[in-house]
């Protein structure tokens, strides 16, 4: 992929995550239980996720859609505060110009931070790779794939933000917070 041979370069473990996250499946964290078993699948290629498959359509994605979710996913790293400057050979590839240090969780609205890659919280990632709206029929879409603090994560649960949002507004207030969202 032309778009990560600079990451590849000089933060392997970061472009490999842009392609697990993009092209795989997740697997571990489904923990569906059947007959009384946890059938926990490993990660496999999207595109394999076939009708009449359990996970379709909601995991399936094409080669293609994986690749612009990589794509995309490629400029979120390159705009985290501290990120490497993304060269102009990749820049090319990319959907969009990366914007240095712009690169906010769409959770919490704080900067991500590059060097967030690097730490790790029992054994988790300091980042996740998030679908915001995982409610939704086909979730592993292009804008709907991105890089998020784990911890907002975890706190968003299976929520889509919509939802997520008013469970805090409404929370907020019951202990007391008077919230108004700004128009
Ligand atoms: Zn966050």
């Amino acid at each position: 992929m032309p778009f990560l041979v600079h990451l590849e370069k000089v933060k392997p473990k970061v472009a490999d995550k842009i392609v697990r996250d993009s092209f795989n499946t997740r697997g571990a964290s489904w923990g569906k239980t059947v007959g009384s078993t946890q059938a926990r699948r490993n990660r496999q290629p999207r595109w394999t996720v076939q009708a009449g498959d359990g996970f379709y359509p909601a995991h399936h994605q094409t080669y293609a859609g994986c690749l612009s979710v990589a794509a995309e996913l490629a400029v979120q790293a390159y705009e985290m505060v501290g990120a490497p400057a993304c060269p102009e050979e990749v820049a090319r590839w990319l959907p969009k110009r990366p914007v240095p240090n712009s690169g906010m969780c769409p959770i919490c609205k704080l900067p991500l931070e590059f060097a967030e890659f690097d730490l790790a919280v029992q054994s988790k990632a300091a980042i996740d790779t998030d679908h915001l709206n995982p409610t939704l029929e086909r979730r592993h879409v292009s804008g709907n794939v991105a890089f998020v603090h784990h911890l907002c994560n975890t706190t968003k649960g299976d929520r889509s933000l919509v939802e997520f949002e008013e469970w805090m507004a409404g929370t907020l207030q019951r202990h007391g917070y008077q919230v108004t969202k700004a128009r």
